[in-house]
């Protein structure tokens, strides 16, 4: 997508050239036009329209409806530029050392294409079929493999998934892949995880319309690791219950020691 959008500047401009070299005479001859105020960066004119639209747009908010063609190469630039500002704060000589020479550049790819790409990206095609058998016993799904970022202070966050679901003949099937992907793009953001496994608790409500559903993640916070307490021991679990999950305490019973087999092997 990004490289359609640099190519559809590179062509416009050249056919914007052409008519501006038939005209240069009689430009010199009139009074120039006044010039256009410079347009604004890309991220402020997202900005604007997530503004005036009273759209949310925190860290773990995907932004992608407000993004336009081609926009997401200017937002490369811009966090570019101002991350090449961070790096001379920081007292790199990004001139003379050639590890950090590209290294701008790299983060800024790396926040918008990879670890951050669930803000600014459409959820993932997920088909759902309806329930023809009737389905209506515990199904797990997990362990999926989450990565993220938490939203304080941007350091890795990577752990593990289960979902438990009781559908009823109401509800949608979804492939299994579909899972890991879905909670890719929730995941793929700065995250805290409590708010995380509601969004995907949610999206998975909204998308299988199940009878019950269970969401259960564990994770290692690296900004424990790395910085703060320095702690590696530490993990954070937490779940969320909805519907006959919250209801029925055999029920939570029987997926929380499936999934604590699976832990194990
Ligand atoms: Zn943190």
């Amino acid at each position: 997508m990004i490289a359609t959008g640099r190519w559809q500047t590179y062509v416009d401009g050249v056919g914007a050239l052409r008519p501006a070299l038939a005209n240069i005479h009689k430009l010199s001859d009139s009074p120039q036009p006044p010039r256009p105020a410079p347009s604004l960066p890309v991220s402020e004119q997202i900005r604007a329209r997530l503004k005036q639209a009273k759209r949310r747009f925190h860290a773990n908010d995907n932004i992608s409806e407000f993004i336009e063609p081609g926009e997401l190469d200017g937002l490369l630039a811009e966090v570019e530029t101002k991350l090449k500002g961070v790096l001379q704060s920081l007292v790199i000589d990004t001139s003379s050392d050639h590890n950090t020479q590209e290294t701008a550049r790299r983060v800024a790819k790396m926040y918008l294409t990879e670890v951050f790409r669930g803000r600014y990206v459409a959820p993932p095609p997920v088909t759902e079929f309806p329930n023809a058998e009737r389905l209506n016993e515990l199904m797990i799904v997990g362990p999926i493999t989450v990565r993220s970022a938490c939203s304080h202070h941007f350091c890795p966050i990577i752990g593990r998934l289960w979902v438990g679901l009781m559908p009823n003949e109401h509800s949608n099937l979804i492939g299994l892949s579909k899972y890991s992907r879905l909670a890719e793009w929730i995941m793929s953001r700065p995250q805290i995880q409590e708010e995380a496994i509601t969004q995907m608790a949610d999206l998975l409500m909204k998308k299988v319309s199940p009878d019950g559903l269970a969401v259960v993640m564990e994770a290692d916070h690296f900004c424990m690791h790395w910085r703060g307490v320095k702690d590696s021991e530490t993990r954070m679990i937490n779940s969320v219950m909805r519907g006959s999950f919250l209801k029925d305490p055999a029920l939570r019973r029987e997926f929380l020691s499936l999934i604590n087999l699976k832990n194990r092997g």
